[in-house]
């Protein structure tokens, strides 16, 4: 039967998976290709097959009387002869690595106080600064004092230090100042042994189970309720401290495909095809038909319990180019509901060559189809540092030419601008839409960028070219966001001497966030905290509409090669100078001016001057306001 006959024929909008009470537990699970489907129930060691019943939309049910809470389950999918155990796709907790699912009360999964469990409220998305971490890293170095090191309890720790007496781990994001933590994934994926997760690293790229969290993070893996009450304890104390937790969501692909949940529930259904062969535009081996009725409910359904249960703050897409644009807004739509501050970002692309028509996909030249939702500037990223994939190829900060009119139009989260003389490039009219940044988890770090493509530079002046771009992240329009760890030299280095351009499965080594770096470039840390609590204070960084950008933005005219300066309001000054020469700025008039930002210190208090003596030392950043 084609997938298309199945959205048409079976379509289902109610509730699938355990649906757990206390007097009974109703499990639905939508097969219609099935020949039969049983319920493999465990009691301890032991389990009973119980037959399921099929209605007329493909939907197998079976009612379980008595209380369930903490009993596993799976479903027998028989499709010709044979049955093919199989996880419940909306399973919402598991035994150890994701093998076998598991029904809960999730009510008893609670932290304290978790029903009046507030999420954190932002005036607009625009206004977010992002710290992208991975739980493992964050706690895994072996030098820092973590007890709980690469678990989701390392960040109930406080008042832990490195051994120079710098705030490290919770206290340290906090006194950083920035608004959300962005947590790689989070839901159970499959590569990590859960029993010995210091063995096998991941970034967690790697699906298994959508509505589990990952075990490794769990002080218990074994035990189904624990992953769900760290997380849930983890998310509680950022709340506490006003932080909020944004998920990395990666519907896009399954990490298997044969023998996938999706694939063993509805063979071939929930996956795209070329004709007879499976598609791969995930680069991943597989990629989902987000575009079909029954995995785009899967999605929304997914996404709505996570927000929900977890009580999050916002969704990061991985590769969203490869969901198509009507489920990305029935998403926002839905999960809005729950939720009016969330916020939703993803990556504007694909990873590979997909059958879904380029009209349909939720990427940057569709954004302004997706409205709510936020992408990625690889444009600002690039224009300021270089190709990320050419690690030599340099950008404004290290030494790249001609790129001043990227620069501002990155600087002004890529609206259109008629002072900027080039075809216009725009992929959207709205700032909301523009998540800038110079570094992620994907490829170099900015550090180990500057490294390669700044060749006979000395670390003096490659930590100038760091804190210029720092200073043009946190002085942009957009949603600011940056990794963890790229406040004191972020760097992933290798045994061979090279710095890691894919990390994704290299050891804690290579991956961990080194706390003692936090006293070793202490300097560019207290930049990067001064610039976010000036972006935090200023509301002329969180301009929304491409109108009041135009209206309210000019450049600096005639300047040297190499130099961009962004004047907001006739007042504010933003001087980037990537060139090797003192830029005298030359107010004329006898005004006095606050200053901000300059090579030495970013801060939201400012230092008054005479307008006249200031000066932008190469490569450094200026921001001051005529007053
Ligand atoms: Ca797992």
């Amino acid at each position: 039967m084609k997938n298309t006959n199945l959205d048409e024929l079976y379509f289902y909008g109610g509730e699938l998976g355990a649906c757990y009470d206390t007097e009974k537990t109703v499990f639905r699970v939508w097969s219609p290709t099935a020949d039969d489907v049983l319920l493999k129930l465990y009691n301890g060691n032991d389990f009973s097959t119980e037959k399921m019943e099929k209605n007329s939309q493909g939907v197998w049910e079976k009612t379980v009387n008595g209380d369930l809470d903490g009993r596993f389950y799976n479903y027998l999918i028989k499709n010709g002869e044979d049955y093919t155990e199989v996880v419940d796709i909306y399973a919402k907790s598991c035994g150890v690595n994701g093998k076998i699912g598991m029904v809960v009360n999730l009510s008893t999964t609670n932290p304290k106080n978790w029903c009046e469990e507030k999420t954190v409220k932002l005036d607009s998305p625009n206004k977010a600064v992002l710290y992208e971490l991975h739980v493992r890293d964050f706690s895994s170095d072996k030098e820092s004092s973590f007890e709980n090191k690469g678990k989701f309890s390392a960040f109930l720790e406080e008042n832990l230090t490195n051994s120079f007496g710098d705030k490290i781990g919770i206290d340290h994001i906090k006194e950083l100042g920035v608004t959300h933590v962005h947590l790689l994934p989070i839901y159970d994926y499959a590569t990590t042994d859960e029993l010995s997760p210091n063995e096998c690293y991941n970034w967690g790229y790697d699906p298994q189970n959508y509505n589990i969290p990952e075990g490794s993070y769990s002080k218990n893996p074994s035990d189904g309720k624990s992953r769900i009450y760290e997380l849930k304890e983890l998310i509680s104390k950022l709340h506490e401290n006003n932080i909020g937790v944004v998920m990395d969501v990666v519907y896009n692909h399954t990490y298997t495909l044969d023998n996938s949940g999706f694939n063993i529930t509805v063979p071939n259904y929930y996956y795209r095809n070329f004709d007879d062969n499976f598609s791969n535009g995930s680069a991943c081996g597989n990629e989902v038909a987000t575009e079909r009725k029954m995995v785009r409910k899967f999605i929304v359904d997914s996404i709505k319990y996570w927000a929900k249960e977890y009580k999050l703050d916002g969704f990061r897409f991985d590769l969203m180019g490869l969901y198509d644009i009507a489920t990305i807004n029935e998403i926002c739509e839905e999960v809005t509901k729950i939720n009016p501050d969330m916020i939703f970002y993803g990556e504007g692309w694909t990873g590979g060559e997909s059958p879904l028509d380029e009209n349909l996909r939720a990427m940057k030249k569709n954004a302004k189809s997706v409205p709510k939702m936020a992408m990625f500037s690889d444009d600002f990223r690039d224009s300021l540092k270089g190709d990320v994939f050419i690690s030599e190829n340099k950008g404004f900060v290290n030494g790249g030419l001609d790129l001043e009119n990227s620069v501002k139009k990155a600087m002004i989260g890529g609206v259109f601008h008629p002072a900027i003389l080039d075809e216009d490039k725009s992929w959207t009219d709205d700032t909301r839409q523009v998540v800038n940044y110079v570094e992620a988890h994907d490829n170099l770090t900015l550090w180990d960028k500057l490294y390669y493509s700044a060749v006979g530079k000395s670390p003096e002046e490659r930590i100038k070219m760091d804190k210029l771009s720092a200073a043009a992240v946190f002085m942009s329009q957009g949603i600011a966001f940056m990794q963890a760890g790229q406040e004191f030299l972020r760097s992933k280095p290798l045994p061979n001497g090279e710095f890691a351009h894919d990390s994704y499965k290299s050891p804690d080594e290579v991956n961990s966030i080194k706390w003692e770096n936090k006293h070793k470039y202490s300097d560019v840390y207290e930049y990067y905290k001064g610039l976010i609590a000036l972006r935090k204070s200023n509301e002329i960084f969180s301009m929304k509409s491409g109108d009041e950008i135009r209206n309210c933005v000019k450049f600096g005219e005639n300047l040297p090669k190499n130099i961009v300066e962004i004047i907001i309001d006739g007042k504010y000054h933003i001087i980037l100078n990537a060139s090797e020469e003192i830029y005298p700025v030359g107010v004329e008039n006898n005004a006095k001016c606050e200053v901000f930002v300059d090579e030495c210190r970013a801060s939201n208090t400012g230092i008054l001057t005479e307008c006249s003596n200031l000066e932008v030392k190469p490569i450094s950043a200026l921001m001051f306001k005529i007053v």
